[in-house]
């Protein structure tokens, strides 16, 4: 799922066209990942400083429902990023930026023996971590953190 396709779905199914739901949908394209309705808010904030948050859980409810987006939990926030709709995949999600890299391994290839009485309906499995960026982006704030405490350190030493 992309915007174009998203924004071709809502006509076909009748609903209006709105800025606000294109934009809503132009930082889905952006993000290329998870973002949560709080970070939609905060990003749309200067193009609509009237926007409530229950208009935009709304339409990413909506636009849920619709099999747009599709959604997971992360540290008990509900987060959203556009619906795969390619061949059966999982996801590695970066917890700092929300971003989504597709893995080819699924799980449930090895599990599926474990429980034949069992009839299997579907399954979700998710890797959590941070991205390269955003590890890059950590380490160099703990070195600058240790470089300041290092300084106050040498201050007290000095006086
Ligand atoms: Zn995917
Ligand atoms: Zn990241
Ligand atoms: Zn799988």
């Amino acid at each position: 799922m992309n915007k174009h396709e998203a924004l071709t779905l809502l006509k076909a199914k009748g609903y209006k066209h709105t800025d606000k739901r294109e934009d809503i949908l132009e930082l889905f394209e952006e993000r290329d990942g998870y973002l949560s309705a709080r970070e939609i808010q905060t990003l749309l904030k200067d193009d609509y400083p009237g926007l409530s948050f229950d208009t935009i859980y709304r339409n990413l409810s909506l636009f849920e429902d619709l099999m747009i987006l599709e959604e997971t939990e992360l540290d008990g926030e509900k987060m959203f990023q556009f619906h795969c709709t390619e061949h059966h995949h999982h996801h590695l999600i970066c917890l700092r930026c929300g971003k989504t890299k597709t893995i080819e391994v699924c799980p449930m290839k090895d599990l599926s023996k474990i429980d034949p009485e069992f009839q299997v309906t579907g399954h979700k499995f998710e890797v959590y971590g941070y991205c390269k960026t955003c590890r890059k982006a950590m380490n160099s704030r703990e070195s600058d953190q240790e470089k300041r405490s290092g300084r106050a350190a040498d201050a007290v030493y000095e006086s």
